[in-house]
């Protein structure tokens, strides 16, 4: 027998699980931020965490949607970015990564993420998971469908500080095949008084990544992820100055 379980979470996700601009854009970039929005849905209580832990940058990526938000608009580049928070499901694990639905981020133990049966994982992954990768994956297609040259580029900012350690490091470059082009990033980023390095403060991993490994490097595309200090994107004066830096180079 057969025993077919319903989520408790079944009709929460009432958003869109994505929002798309410049799709029609012929610039070779596709912007894409998957850490973009720290959005719980009300009846979920923060996952059981207190208001300021579910502001905190293990909900999302701080002013990352605001940077990846005017490089689309500097460069007319087409952007997918998440409506829903990563504690949910992160959309740049894969889908059975052990922590696509994360029991603990960082210093902070996840409680609402504790008890999830399977079918509410399964839910997890059907409502939110994979619709955005779908939709990436079509853009990419009707873009080498159309003959159309393709980058793919994951926008992200870090913490200052993780497990106590202050983090000098202020932009990374992480990259698995796309040596050349995330040289070129880094060799740009160099040039500016910045403190930089390549697959720095994280490594692309295949089993704990999937933009760049899934949708850049299995296809034969350009794909790095793009990381940048979340305290230095704090005001839309900061944002500015690295989209500046970054949008000549991307
Ligand atoms: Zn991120």
């Amino acid at each position: 027998m057969h025993a077919c379980t319903e989520s408790a979470e079944l009709g929460l996700y009432t958003r869109p699980v994505y929002n798309l601009s410049r799709e029609d854009s012929t610039n070779p970039l596709i912007l894409v931020c998957e850490h973009a929005s720290r959005y719980i849905p009300e009846a979920l209580n923060n996952l059981g965490l207190d208001e300021a832990a579910a502001r905190e940058h293990i909900a999302w990526d701080i002013g990352a949607l605001q940077l990846a938000e005017q490089l689309s608009e500097q460069l007319g580049a087409t952007l997918l970015s998440a409506n829903y928070s990563r504690l949910l499901i992160d959309l740049n694990r894969p889908r059975h990564a052990p922590d696509s639905i994360p029991l603990q981020s960082e210093i902070y133990p996840i409680p609402g993420n504790r008890e999830l049966d399977e079918a509410t994982r399964e839910y997890r992954r059907q409502t939110l998971f994979k619709p955005f990768h779908a939709r990436l994956q079509m853009l990419i297609d009707e873009r080498i469908a159309k003959g159309l040259p393709v980058r793919v580029v994951g926008i992200h900012s870090f913490t200052p500080v993780y497990y106590g350690q202050p983090r000098p490091l202020e932009v990374g470059v992480l990259f698995g095949q796309a040596q050349d082009y995330a040289q070129r990033l880094l060799d740009g980023l160099q040039a500016q008084p910045l403190k930089v390095a390549g697959n720095q403060p994280y490594k692309i991993d295949p089993l704990g990544d999937m933009t760049v490994p899934v949708h850049g490097d299995a296809r034969g595309l350009e794909a790095v992820l793009i990381e940048v200090r979340n305290d230095l994107l704090r005001s839309p004066e900061a944002v500015s100055r690295w989209a500046g830096y970054l949008a000549p180079l991307l």
